[in-house]
């Protein structure tokens, strides 16, 4: 019997949080700091030491040695550099220190993390700064080792961002800021903060690391850029929710327990859809915590896989043919007093404030569709939107029947009728008590109502989620801020003013609400009449978040500015272009080094054998069918092996990166998916032992 966990113990056993803080420092500290956590501002230098020193011994007492700023930069994952507490003295000894100024900024040296152009290499130094609204906590690894890490933003010198998390905390600040004041004019005078809230549902594959050794392209790549469908995929079902096996179970236990001491609240755990593909859930929070959280689920999920000989494959695409992995990003915003905005309130006035923001969340994601689908770009999620199991590469909401009815009776000038029955008129009475639709775990939907969030639903499964709220908090907080404007003039006529706004903009954009199959050709054709964009290609989606519109937006909040924002830009095509370049490398690398000699020496053999049962005058006819599909593949694949390597020259020689990256996606990318044609096909060809790397069978189903 092992000895059970007292999960009430374990939990944020590893995090400096509140309690702990209450605990360790003075209290004129403690208030201090909790004071610069609610304001986000910097903490003055002598309660930084206090803090600082409190931390330390907090962390030495846990058996920490070291510690690091943990920082997020534009690569996506996250960065450490762990330096030691020790101190030397005069006599030869030393003592572990740790001051505020430590705590407070780090000074890595930045130049090898992608910048955009924003901090040329001679001026290399970048700078990390605490950012105290996430707390420190420890890491601890297999081996022992345990880390104090610092959760920091990471800038230039010049102050520009750097990372994911610095244009996070603005587009916080802005959404806040206008969510209040919109709260304000309607006549909360109590709320002084609006916390935007995400949890984030985590998908992903385990399998057996003795497969995943022996696949180049899992190593590099990330995703099998061959392989034929296993004779069975998910068609029967049987996976998605189905019983866990005891060796995932062992896994998610270890993992759960990790997360949990790390404050990280993991809550739900379950098979889902494809073959050996699982999904993790945690409780939501703030939409920073939440982004640094999940930046540990995913490092976490990978670390303890390993240490049960499992690797876990967080790309959006690992396998051909069956489902790929995305996260769904629940969002909504909360008040400082734990009220839910997007939650329908039970009084007309309630309700009243629920359809202003419900308003505003419409507007925006029609206005500004682009950038949002442009926020949910990467190369992986290039192989999956669009296809079967993912939203589609529209952007669409799905309000369910009874909003959705509301919203259209509003718009026509109607009394809010919903249902046939009940006549809303806003600001005096309630909403029909909305059940939440059943529909809306069609899934088909990128962007879904559910009850009292929305789920964006196209976010991949290896990125940081930070991109996808940041545009969501900022296109939400420009929406708030005309919603504000209009409601500060109204004055006496609010509930009017309340409803024109309402009914303004299930006017003007409730053309992007749809309820029906998102996956059907249908809703392609439908969408193009009403003018929706259809952004297929991560290449083309980030043309859109740093065009005239995206820099106007950004800049007016202050969340990113212009230059920021063609860093990025620059940097996720980079990414693009070097992310094919790998693919079609190693596709190369792999028809070269083990596909085509294993074929040859098929043939070799195959040939010897006719010659054989030719010399005793066997039939041979068999042995010859397949000797020639073979060397017909083979042929095919020679040719086009060489396609590849010619336009992959032509690609990589290209200046321009957006020409290089259109390259890379219209002529690379094509030449590669028809070579794994006929790798795929010869595959089926080969006896099994022939075949020089495990099989989709033997990665999903051997576990
Ligand atoms: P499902 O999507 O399967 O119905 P839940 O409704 O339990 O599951 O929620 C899924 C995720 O949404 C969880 O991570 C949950 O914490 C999160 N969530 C719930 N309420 C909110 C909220 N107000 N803001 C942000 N995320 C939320
Ligand atoms: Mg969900």
């Amino acid at each position: 019997m092992t000895a059970t966990l007292d999960v009430t113990q374990v939990f944020g056993s590893n995090v400096f949080n509140q309690k702990v803080m209450k605990e360790r420092l003075p209290k004129e500290t403690y208030k201090a700091l909790i004071k610069t956590m609610e304001q986000g501002t910097t903490l003055p230098s002598d309660v930084a030491n206090v803090v600082a020193n409190a931390m330390k011994d907090w962390a030495i007492e846990k058996g920490a040695t070291h510690y690091t700023h943990w920082f997020q930069p534009l690569t996506g994952k996250t960065a450490e550099k762990h330096d030691s507490f020790i101190s030397p003295t005069a006599d030869g000894s030393v003592i572990m220190e740790f001051s505020g100024k430590q705590l407070n900024q780090g000074e890595p040296d930045a130049s090898s993390f992608p910048s955009g152009g924003l901090r040329s290499t001679f001026e290399a130094r970048g700078y990390t700064a605490w950012d105290c609204t996430s707390p420190a906590f420890l890491k601890e690894d297999a081996a022992g080792n345990v880390t104090l890490c610092i959760p920091t933003a990471f800038c230039s010198y010049t102050g520009e961002a750097l990372d994911k998390k610095t244009p996070l905390l603005r587009s916080m600040e802005a959404v806040s800021k206008q969510a209040v004041r919109v709260l304000r004019a309607l006549g909360n005078k109590s709320v002084t903060r609006v916390a935007a809230t995400v949890g984030p549902e985590q998908e992903y594959f385990l399998i057996d690391k003795k497969y995943y050794d022996q696949r180049p392209d899992l190593m590099m790549a990330g995703r099998t850029l061959f392989g034929s469908p296993a004779p069975k995929g998910q068609e029967l079902e049987d996976q998605y929710f189905g019983a866990i096996k005891d060796r995932i179970l062992a896994f998610m236990k270890d993992l759960d327990t990790e997360l949990w001491k790390m404050g990280v609240s993991s809550k739900t755990k379950h098979n889902e859809v494809a073959p050996a593909q699982f999904e993790m859930a945690p409780i939501f929070s703030t939409t920073n915590i939440a982004t640094d959280h999940n930046q540990l689920v995913m490092e976490t999920m990978q670390k303890v896989a390993l240490r049960h000989d499992l690797v876990c494959l967080l790309h959006e695409k690992p396998f051909a043919g069956v489902n790929g992995s995305g996260k769904h990003n629940n969002w909504s915003l909360a008040t400082d007093e734990g009220a839910n905005l997007l939650e329908p309130g039970k009084t007309p006035h309630d309700n009243e404030q629920f359809l202003v923001f419900l308003s505003a969340v419409l507007t925006a994601v029609d206005r500004h569709a682009d950038k949002l689908r442009a926020s949910a770009a990467n190369p992986g999620n290039d192989l999956r939107l669009g296809a079967n199991e993912a939203p589609p590469a529209i952007i669409s909401i799905f309000m369910g029947t009874e909003l959705t009815a509301i919203l259209n009776n509003l718009a026509k000038g109607k009394k809010a009728e919903s249902a046939g029955q009940h006549v809303l008129q806003i600001g005096v009475d309630s909403l029909p008590n909305l059940p939440k639709d059943a529909t809306d775990r069609n899934r088909t939907s990128p962007f879904a109502f559910t009850g009292n969030k929305f789920e964006f639903r196209m976010v991949p499964s290896s990125a940081s989620i930070s991109g996808p709220n940041v545009v969501l908090n900022t296109i939400v907080a420009e929406a708030l801020d005309e919603i504000a404007t209009r409601l500060e003039k109204a004055k006496k006529n609010l509930d009017q003013e309340c409803a024109a706004i309402v009914r303004e903009a299930a006017v003007k954009h409730s053309r992007v609400i749809y309820n029906g199959n998102g996956y059907s050709e249908e809703w392609v054709k439908e969408a193009k009449k009403r003018g929706i964009p259809n952004i297929r290609s991560t290449v083309e989606a980030l043309g859109y978040m740093a065009n005239a519109s995206a820099e106007k937006l950004f800049e007016k909040y202050k969340v990113l500015s212009k230059g920021e924002l063609h860093s990025r830009y620059e940097i996720y095509l980079e990414n693009y272009v070097k992310t094919i370049n790998i693919e079609a490398q190693c596709s190369v690398y792999m028809v070269k080094r083990l596909f085509m000699p294993a074929v040859m020496t098929f043939t070799e053999r195959l040939a010897q054998t006719i010659s054989i049962l030719k010399s005793v005058g066997a039939p041979t006819t068999v042995q010859k069918d397949v000797l020639a599909r073979v060397s017909t593949h083979l042929e095919n694949a020679s040719d086009k092996l060489a396609a590849l390597e010619a336009t992959l020259k032509k690609a990589q020689a290209v200046g321009d990166i957006l020409a290089k990256a259109e390259a890379y996606r219209d002529k690379v990318f094509t030449a590669q998916a028809d070579l794994r044609s006929d790798i795929d096909a010869l595959e089926q060809l080969l006896p099994s032992e022939a075949w020089p790397v495990p099989t989709y069978a033997d990665m999903l189903f051997k576990l």
